[in-house]
């Protein structure tokens, strides 16, 4: 299923140019355009999806699928000595187009940016085993 307005839908029929690293039945994986490092690609299941929750079991399959695939190849290709794979999932969280995407973001020691953990200014104390069963409460509830 596609979505018309959709760029990433359009990039998955070549209605829009892109340079695609890898593509299978399932999932699409090609270059940011507006790289973070050379060679930041994104990963997307070919089916509209606005987030992971909405994404099919096979879809959500594929998607993780060519990022395993992809990622090692990525290193190699960019001689990274790591890989930050991120989701923005939802705009809270920073998702700006509305189709599921996979960041892959080649890393390097030496390239100052950090963990993800640097994006939440001033990491937080240890909680207590409690807090955390507290909170598993919550979820298990749903
Ligand atoms: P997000 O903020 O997680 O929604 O990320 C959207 C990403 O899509 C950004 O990194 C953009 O640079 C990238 N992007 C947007 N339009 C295109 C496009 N036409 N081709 C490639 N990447 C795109
Ligand atoms: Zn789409």
């Amino acid at each position: 299923m596609r979505d018309p307005n959709c760029i990433f839908c359009k990039i998955v029929e070549d209605k829009v140019p892109s340079v695609k690293v890898y593509e299978d039945e399932h999932a699409v994986a090609f270059l940011d355009i507006a790289p973070l490092a050379n060679g930041h690609t994104l990963v997307i299941p070919r089916n509209h999806a606005h987030k992971i929750e909405d994404l099919s079991e096979t879809d959500n399959r594929g998607v993780w699928e060519l990022v395993r695939i992809v990622v090692p190849r990525l290193t190699e290709a960019m001689a990274a000595e790591g890989m930050t794979v991120a989701v923005n999932n939802g705009e809270a969280a920073g998702q700006e187009v509305h189709h599921v995407h996979v960041h892959l973001i080649p890393r390097r020691r030496d390239d100052g940016y950090g963990p993800i953990h640097s994006l939440f200014k001033g990491r937080r104390p240890e909680v207590t085993i409690p807090e955390l069963e507290a909170i598993v409460h919550r979820i298990r509830a749903i």
